[in-house]
């Protein structure tokens, strides 16, 4: 029989095992062994474990190592490892950085199990020369195959036992496993093909009356059913905040699920989680699961193998939902597409959105992109057909689109008005109180002033550690934003004994100003201080929701997705505070967030009133946000992204140097200009440039942005580039392709 080697790619926190090692399939494995497989191979002195990723072809083989077992056979599809090897390709990442994002999380000591790897008893007599208790837990292991290590830690001292573990580990002789509820079976015959009962939820659904979908929500669901049957494809549904997309999802899953398939829907972050599972509890019952990263270690765990056995069909999370192990995905949703959180920014610095469309392409399944304002480049691709678009062009239930209008802050201050709250915006406060509606003030900024100065020499509170000055919060103590910083705050200028002024708003000071003004009011804040956890958030949205108070004022937590019954009326305290950063999407940004903002304001039967201030009423971001014009604006973005050549009409890649030393930061970066200008040919090369945040926690921050027309061709400039170039060992770098936000 022929001899057949495998690829593994091993599971370790060991930087040099981040790409595939080559071994030998003993001839009792290879009937079991195959794509996706859990196994356990040498490494070292001692074992590992690993996920095959692949059969090598034609080559000649020499002193390869065997494998040792196979753990459990259908680990992962093999589809996900394809995805994986796509994604450390095209996010110039290695594979061993991207295999933590399809594994289960690792649970700490109870999962844990030490397995009998050695030979019999003359192997075992060694021991003695170690210390009689190795003889001792090396014939209990032997005797029992395998131990958690929590019983072993019962019978023994754990002071005793660990050394001993370790040396046996050392020897080759036993293997620390992550273990698993349910291994050895994956679903029943393997991937793909799913397995499971599906009642498919039609229209009359469990979960009392059911809606009547409107035209266009029937017209799009066709279409994605359609789309099912065939070779799947992405989709870009275009609808205004409640045109009723969610229930075009909730649909397009039931004939997901009609099909046999599984359906994953994201949404940008876990504040959005709970009222989307709870739409999809109430169609689809416990076949929902939520992944997210701030789950409990068990309970994600749990819930992927729940996935991977076919139990659950419909996940709902964050940007990490998308690497769940389904066999046979039909239909995946990412919802408010715009996004920028869909960007993981730490490696591997992928974008969930392309990620999702190349899911989709290995699983011919349909992908559908929902948002009221989708970014320009996914208004791009389906302006040239490469999604399929479906426009949602009315508010279900008639209610008529929010009145909006714009303050021109200057002219408020020409006429002698000079308080934070435009006379029209206090006008309608008082008039929606005194209608008993509620309230949402925007503000995206936190704390009660962001800038403190003196006033008589200037000198303003830098965090030491960070490029920034510091915020000032209503309890008297400085933050610095970056890094959590803090120190009481003193009115006496260190510098020159003068007096600190507090200049500039946060959402604390809107509170203190809409108190004094609305004093009968109750208020409510969200924003980074307040909902530090997504329970916190819960409680406010709940309170809120359930009319237990009449302003709610926060920052962008408050801008997505939110659907509040009782408001009408929103006001946006300060627009152009994410106008001027030094970003080609700030424009893109500011007019998402401002239609977003007006979506909150009177979505049921009572109209709804937004009220938009700022210095800039002629910036196209908000003339178009005030007319609620997604295409007139889209039209001035691209026009101005292909005149400064900005994707999509060219790619980005960014690479950042950072250390603790300036100097060498500053050279290291220079240098590696020079060299990329000179070997990466057709690769424009900007910078270098300090970061945005030039020092963060004490270590500097500079960049170079490379561009060209493909992706390739970054990818060859700076593979040829980076090959001629010795980075000091004090200065780290990072690559990213598609950088979506500021360093
Ligand atoms: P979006 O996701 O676009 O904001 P939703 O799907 O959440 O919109 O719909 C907004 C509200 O209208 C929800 O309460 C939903 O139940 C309801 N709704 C959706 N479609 C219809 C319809 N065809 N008829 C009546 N109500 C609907
Ligand atoms: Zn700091």
């Amino acid at each position: 029989m022929a001899k057949m080697v495998v690829d593994v790619l091993i599971n370790s926190a060991l930087q040099w095992v981040t790409r595939p090692l080559t071994y030998e399939v003993p001839l009792s494995l290879q009937a079991e062994i195959g794509v996706g497989a859990r196994v356990l191979v040498p490494l070292g002195k001692g074992n590992a474990e690993g996920i095959v990723t692949g059969f090598p072809g034609e080559a000649s083989w020499e002193n390869l190592k065997p494998v040792r077992e196979v753990l459990d056979k259908g680990f992962l599809p093999p589809s996900l490892i394809e995805l994986l090897f796509w994604m450390s390709e095209y996010y110039l990442c290695l594979p061993g950085e991207v295999l933590p994002l399809v594994l289960p999380p690792l649970v700490k000591g109870r999962r844990i199990s030490w397995r009998w790897t050695g030979g019999g008893e003359g192997e075992r007599e060694g021991l003695v020369l170690i210390s009689p208790l190795a003889v001792e837990v090396a014939a209990y292991l032997a005797r029992r195959g395998e131990v958690s290590e929590r019983q072993l830690r019962r019978r023994w001292p754990a002071g005793e036992l660990m050394p001993v573990l370790r040396e046996l580990e050392e020897r080759g002789l036993a293997v620390r496993l992550r273990s698993f509820p349910g291994r050895n079976q994956g679903p029943a015959g393997g991937f793909p093909g799913g397995v499971g009962d599906f009642a498919g939820v039609g229209d009359e659904g469990p979960g009392g009356p059911a809606i009547v979908l409107n035209p266009a929500q029937r017209a799009a669901v066709e279409l994605i059913t359609s789309a099912l049957e065939g070779e799947g494809g992405g989709f870009l549904l275009h609808g205004i905040t409640g045109s009723g997309k969610t229930e075009v999802y909730v649909r397009s899953i039931a004939a997901t699920l009609e099909r046999k398939r599984g359906a994953i829907v994201l949404v940008p972050e876990h504040s959005l989680i709970p009222q989307m599972a709870e739409r999809l509890r109430h169609a689809f019952g416990d076949r929902v699961v939520i992944v997210h990263g701030e789950l409990a270690p068990g309970e994600r765990t749990a819930n992927w193998f729940k996935i991977r056995g076919g139990e659950a069909m419909v996940v709902v999370g964050t940007r990490s939902a998308l690497f769940v192990p389904m066999a046979n995905p039909g239909l995946i949703v990412v919802d408010e597409e715009h996004a920028t959180t869909y960007k993981h920014e730490a490696t591997p610095r992928y974008d969930a959105r392309e990620v999702a469309l190349k899911r989709g392409q290995l699983e011919r399944a349909v992908v559908v992109f929902g948002t009221a304002t989708p970014s320009t480049e996914a208004y791009f691709l389906a302006r040239r057909g490469q999604l399929k678009l479906v426009e949602l062009k009315e508010r279900v239930a008639g209610s008529a689109p929010p009145r909006i209008s714009v303050i021109d802050m200057r002219e408020e201050f020409r006429s002698g008005h000079c308080g934070h709250f435009s006379r029209e915006l206090q006008r309608e406060i008082s008039s929606a109180l005194e209608r008993g509606e509620q309230v949402i003030l925007f503000l995206n900024r936190r704390g009660y002033a962001p800038h403190v100065v003196c006033r008589f020499c200037g000198y303003v509170p830098a965090c030491h550690q960070c490029a920034v000055g510091l915020t000032y919060h209503a309890d008297g103590r400085l933050r610095c934003h970056y890094c959590g910083l803090e120190r009481p705050w003193q009115k006496v200028c260190p510098r020159c004994g003068g007096s600190l002024a507090l200049l500039g708003m946060g959402t604390q000071r809107v509170e203190a100003e809409v108190r004094a003004c609305f004093p009968g009011a109750r208020i409510l804040r969200a924003d980074g201080d307040t909902t530090g956890s997504p329970r916190r958030w819960a409680e406010i949205y709940h309170q809120f929701a359930c009319g237990k108070a009449d302003i709610l004022i926060g920052t962008q937590t408050i801008a997505k997705g939110m659907d509040f019954e009782g408001v009408t009326l929103v006001g946006v305290v300060n627009a152009d505070l994410s106008l001027f950063f030094p970003d080609f999407r700030a424009r893109e940004r500011t007019f998402q967030l401002l239609m977003q903002v007006a979506g909150r304001a009177g979505r049921r039967a009572r109209p709804g009133k937004v009220v938009i201030q700022t210095f800039n009423p002629q910036d196209p971001a908000i003339v178009f946000a005030a007319r609620q014009d997604y295409g007139g604006f889209y039209r001035t973005e691209i026009a101005a992204r292909r005149f400064l050549r900005y994707p999509p009409f060219v790619k980005l890649a960014r690479l950042g140097l950072m250390g603790p030393y300036e100097g060498e930061v500053i050279s290291a970066a220079h240098a590696l200009a020079r060299v990329l200008q000179e070997e990466a040919t057709g690769v424009e090369v900007l910078g270098p440039a300090p970061a945005a945040i030039a020092r963060i926690k004490g270590e500097y921050r500079w960049q170079l942005t490379l561009k060209a027309p493909s992706w390739l061709q970054i990818k060859r400039g700076l593979d040829k580039g980076l090959a001629c170039y010795r980075m000091p060992a004090g200065v780290r770098l990072i690559k990213e392709m598609g950088p979506v936000t500021m360093w």
